[in-house]
């Protein structure tokens, strides 16, 4: 049998763009791992773990959290010999430090190069996208209440539970601040990546299995 080459993935793009759902395809499709460091905070939250406590101060209000705490949990969690053949991070890096700090942590593990794809969506889009979300407050499972609705109104798909909730961060002040966010601290990645050689654009706007083909057409061509 052929080795695979490791297909180390980062999906870059604005709160909203999609990376949560589209980085969930992405893993079924190669058989690689998810790691989303917004999913951990928020288990870390649940649990009211010391780090989830700390978390939950900027995360409320739709700040990053320090890049000391995220960095922590993805070089930790690339350890992990499931990340071998490759993962795809959705959500960070978040911050050049952040990205700077990735690139030690693969160089140090001997992991091979990076490849980003940068899923654009127009601002006012997000908007609208991140102002309909709900969630599950016991298994974190997002839905949009007119994209992607649960199939049971105000039901979890996943485990059933009833009464979906607003996140604090979806809340209108959270969401601006969450893309003052990506303006301010992420946007400038997509440069230092572009710099790199390593980045790919594609459109994020459209169904989800079209926006899916975008991104598997870019990492293979
Ligand atoms: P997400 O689900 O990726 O939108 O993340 C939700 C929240 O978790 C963000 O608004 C931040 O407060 C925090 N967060 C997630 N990933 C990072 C990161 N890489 N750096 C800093 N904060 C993060």
């Amino acid at each position: 049998m052929v080795a695979q080459p490791e297909r180390n993935l980062i999906l870059l793009g604005g709160p909203g763009a999609g990376k949560g759902t589209q980085s969930q395809r992405l893993a079924v499709r190669f058989g690689i791992p998810q790691i989303s460091t917004g999913d951990m905070l928020r288990a870390a939250r649940r649990e009211g773990t010391p780090l989830g406590k700390e978390a939950d101060k900027y995360m409320a209000a739709g700040q990053l959290v320090p890049d000391s705490v995220v960095i922590g949990l993805v070089e930790e969690r690339l350890k992990a010999a499931d990340t071998k053949p490759g993962f795809i991070l959705d959500g960070f890096p978040r911050t050049v430090p952040q990205a700077d700090a990735l690139s030690a942590v693969l160089k140090k593990l001997g992991r091979g190069p990076l490849r980003v794809i940068e899923v654009a969506v127009a601002e006012s889009v997000l908007h609208e996208r991140l102002g309909g979300r709900i969630s599950c407050p016991k298994c974190g499972a997002s839905y949009h209440v007119k994209f992607t609705p649960p199939k049971v109104a105000d039901t979890c798909d996943t485990c059933g539970t009833k009464g979906l909730i607003t996140r604090a961060d979806d809340k209108p002040e959270a969401i601006s601040q969450r893309l003052r966010e990506y303006a301010d601290k992420t946007a400038p990645l997509i440069d230092y990546y572009t710099k790199a050689g390593l980045l790919k654009r594609i459109d994020g706007v459209g169904d989800l299995e079209i926006v899916l083909g975008r991104v598997v057409q870019a990492l293979d061509g």
